[in-house]
């Protein structure tokens, strides 16, 4: 370890501060105040909101998963200079080094596995990777993974706009379940590059306020108490991979051979964030079913896409809802 590296280690260890848990917890990036303005969001389009989680872009019609964090060090001409730092401990579970190959250009993902929930994290637009961060390996927080930068596919982001894009959330499908949804969806001739860690694949919350706060020591159950917009009972004779990855997730313990199905609790975002299993051989919607929705979220559902609505105002499975099923359940 150089003398530089020493520094800014001892600095890191200094910035840190703990987890409930006891796990050390870093901002992923040398700006130091996750607030809501323009000193932490970089804006990317025309406004200021357009940096922050949800439907911001497109006049609220866009959604945007993450949050763009602004550098605070940039060179002479322009270009952004932040270090990218895992935000606690995990393992790294995919890197892509090739900008070409993804909307988010060069990106890092850490699985964060010693929480109850192991949550990923997602670092992109990445000028450079750590080449000493291969998949597998265990980080720590505050290790770094890359300097901050603006590589993109087919877009580009101009140097005034460069950002770190940051997302947290979970993984949908299997390799297999999700190859099946991105085949059918964009055609064989069309390659996916990124396995399960295409970012069609995740979903993901606001990470701002955990930025803020630090990660909750019980992460679990912070996931399943974001606000429920509406709940689907849907069919299953086997525990998905998605359950099995993400256990704290579902109700109790399930037996295979009794299972029916679920009622699936979802964010407003398509995070099907809670799972209570039925045993009864009367429960067998081929279908997913609409059982509950809060009124207030429908809006908020419906223009995302996880939920539609006819000129009836009746409300019914949406086309994004079904997608992270298909690719969940495999069918
Ligand atoms: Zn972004």
């Amino acid at each position: 370890m150089n003398i530089i590296s020493k520094c800014v280690s001892i600095l890191l260890l200094l910035l840190s501060w703990s987890a409930c848990d006891g796990a050390s917890f870093f901002l992923p990036t040398p700006n130091s105040s996750p607030q809501t303005d323009a000193s932490y969001l970089q804006a990317t389009g025309a406004g200021l909101n357009n940096g922050g989680f949800g439907m911001v872009r497109e006049n609220g019609t866009r959604y945007h998963g993450g949050v763009d964090i602004k550098p605070v060090h940039v060179a002479d001409d322009g270009e952004p200079l932040d270090s990218v730092f895992s935000i606690t401990n995990g393992t790294v579970a995919y890197i892509n080094d090739m900008d070409k190959f993804s909307n988010y250009g060069k990106y890092v993902i850490v699985v964060h596995d010693e929480f109850n929930l192991p949550v990923h994290t997602l670092y992109a637009h990445l000028n450079a990777i750590n080449g000493n961060v291969r998949v597998g390996d265990q980080v720590a927080g505050g290790q770094l993974l890359g300097v901050m930068g603006r590589t993109a596919n087919d877009y580009n982001i101009p140097s005034e706009r460069a950002h770190l894009h940051f997302e947290i959330g979970l993984r949908l499908g299997n390799e297999e379940n999700f190859q099946r949804w991105y085949g059918k969806c964009y055609g064989i001739d069309n390659p996916n590059h990124h396995g399960m860690w295409n970012g069609l694949n995740l979903v993901s919350f606001d990470p701002l306020p955990l930025l803020q706060n630090g990660f909750p020591s019980d992460m679990a159950e912070y996931v399943r108490k974001l606000p429920t917009a509406f709940v689907t009972r849907v069919h299953a004779q086997r525990i998905p991979e998605f359950l099995k990855c993400y256990p704290a997730l579902q109700d109790g313990s399930v037996k295979e051979k009794d299972l029916c199905g679920y009622d699936v609790e979802w964010t407003w975002n398509g995070i099907p964030k809670s799972w209570r299993p039925h045993f009864s051989r009367k429960f067998s919607p081929q279908s997913p079913v609409l059982i509950y929705w809060d009124s207030q979220q429908v809006a908020a559902a419906v223009n995302f896409g996880s939920l539609t609505q006819n000129s009836k105002n009746e409300v019914f499975p949406g086309p994004r809802m079904l997608d992270v099923l298909e690719k969940i359940l495999g069918n």
